[in-house]
C-alpha cells in the first residue's frame, strides 16, 4: 500500500508541471550543474515558472550556484516540503538539504538512492510549473535510470565540451537513454571555444563544433553552445545565475538562445 500511495503522490506532483528537463553529462566538469541553473534562470527570466531539482546525493551544487543553503522547511501542514525561493519565477530544492548527515550518503547502495529520490520527487511540493530542470550526479547510474523510471516524460538534455574524450563519455550517455527509451530533447555544447575579453577574437581552446556532430550522427537535435566565459566564474562565485546579471556577456546571449530554442 506504502508503495501505490507514494505512486499517487508522485503523479499527483507531476500532472502539475508542464515540462521535465533531464540535464545529463558523460562525465563531471563539463558544466552540467552551471547550465542546468542557467538554462533554469533563462526559462524563468523568459517569464515562466520553473523549478530546479537536484538529485545528486554526494556533490549537490545547485544551491550554491544560487546562494541557497540551509535546510529545507516542511509547508503549513507539516507534511511535504517546500522548494527555496529564489524569485518569483525560480525555486529549487536539492537532497541533500534533506539529510541530516551528508557523509553517510557516501555509504549508500543503489535500492537506497533509489528509494530516496522516489520520496523526494513525491514529498516536494512544486505546485503549477512550466518546467522542472532536474540536475544529476555526471554519468548512468541508479540515480539516473530512477528518475527516468520515475518521470516517464522527462526530456533529457545531453551537456558535453567540444573535446574527444568528453564526447566519448556522451556517447555511452545516449546509448543509455536509447537503452532505456528516454526522449531525448537535444544536445548542449559548453565551453565551447573563448571570446577574448580584450580582442573579442574567438579562441578554440578545446575546439569546437564536436557537439554538434555527436547530434547529427545520432539524430538529435542540437541546442546550442555556451562559450568559456568568466563571467560564468564570476556569476557562480556571487550564488547568482549569469543571466541574471546586469551586463550582456558571451555566455548569457547563448543561454538565453538556447532557452528561446527549448
Ligand atoms: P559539472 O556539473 O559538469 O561537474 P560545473 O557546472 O560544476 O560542472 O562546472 C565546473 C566548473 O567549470 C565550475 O567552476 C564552473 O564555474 C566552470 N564553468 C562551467 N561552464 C563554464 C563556461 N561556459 N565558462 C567558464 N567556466 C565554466
Amino acid at each position: 500500500a506504502k508503495q501505490i500511495i507514494q505512486d499517487q503522490m508522485i503523479s499527483s506532483t507531476l500532472e502539475k508541471i508542464k515540462y521535465k528537463l533531464f540535464i545529463m553529462s558523460g562525465k563531471g566538469g563539463v558544466g552540467k550543474s552551471s547550465v542546468t541553473v542557467n538554462v533554469a534562470a533563462a526559462l524563468a527570466k523568459l517569464g515562466f515558472k520553473v523549478g530546479i531539482m537536484d538529485v545528486d546525493i554526494h556533490g549537490p551544487s545547485v544551491p550554491r550556484l544560487l546562494g541557497l543553503s540551509g535546510q529545507l522547511e516542511g509547508d503549513e501542514r507539516g507534511g511535504l516540503i517546500k522548494p527555496k525561493k529564489y524569485d518569483d519565477n525560480l525555486y529549487a530544492v536539492s537532497m541533500d538539504s534533506l539529510l541530516k548527515d551528508t557523509d553517510q550518503a557516501v555509504l549508500w547502495r543503489g535500492p537506497m538512492k533509489t528509494s530516496a529520490i522516489r520520496q523526494f520527487i513525491s514529498d516536494v511540493c512544486w505546485g503549477e510549473l512550466d518546467f522542472l530542470v532536474i540536475d544529476s550526479p555526471p554519468g548512468t547510474g541508479d540515480e539516473h535510470m530512477t528518475v527516468l523510471k520515475t518521470i516517464p516524460d522527462a526530456l533529457c538534455v545531453v551537456v558535453t565540451t567540444p573535446q574527444e574524450l568528453s564526447l566519448a563519455d556522451v556517447r555511452k550517455a545516449v546509448n543509455f537513454l536509447q537503452y532505456a527509451h528516454a526522449s531525448v530533447l537535444g544536445v548542449i555544447e559548453n565551453m565551447s571555444g573563448l571570446v577574448c575579453p580584450h580582442c573579442h577574437k574567438e579562441i578554440n581552446l578545446f575546439k569546437k563544433g564536436g557537439g554538434k556532430e555527436l547530434a547529427e550522427k545520432y539524430g538529435l537535435p542540437f541546442l546550442g553552445e555556451i562559450p568559456l566565459d568568466p563571467t560564468t566564474v564570476v556569476a557562480s562565485d556571487l550564488g547568482t545565475p549569469v543571466v541574471y546579471l546586469e551586463e550582456d556577456s558571451p555566455a548569457k546571449n547563448a543561454l538565453l538562445k538556447i532557452a528561446d530554442e527549448i
